[in-house]
């Protein structure tokens, strides 16, 4: 049997591996999730530096290649050590992610997604 894998950009938080693997476990209709972790990851993949967003990209290349990922999401969440700022402002970094990621023309779908106080997972528009 193939299992089917997506790939998650998230922080490193604890507190979110739980609630973001088992969303996308259950809405993208996967077996199993990679994790590509940075703290913030959201501010990073929207302000971080060419070096650490190249860093991502590679992670994310391996995970595609290697599992055949079809999908990335990429997550931000409430009360983040690393990119404290507001909800609103998390929403606009992971909007500012997804294009991020989008523009490495990999063959996945990007998707965002926001962890809130209660833990609940919520997909970003774009
Ligand atoms: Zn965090």
């Amino acid at each position: 049997m193939k299992y089917r894998y997506a790939t998650a950009l998230n922080c490193i938080d604890g507190r979110t591996q739980i609630p973001v693997t088992e969303w996308i476990i259950n809405h993208v209709g996967v077996d199993f999730v990679d994790l590509i972790t940075e703290p913030g990851m959201d501010r990073v993949l929207s302000h971080g530096s060419w070096h650490e967003i190249d860093k991502i990209r590679r992670n994310a290349i391996v995970s595609i290649d290697a599992h055949n990922s079809h999908v990335i999401a990429v997550v931000g969440h409430y009360d983040c050590a690393a990119n404290p700022v507001s909800d609103f402002q998390h929403l606009d970094d992971i909007n500012n992610s997804v294009q991020t990621v989008k523009s490495w023309c990999l063959p996945v779908e990007v998707i965002g997604l926001f962890v809130d106080a209660q833990w609940r997972v919520h997909v970003i528009p774009n």
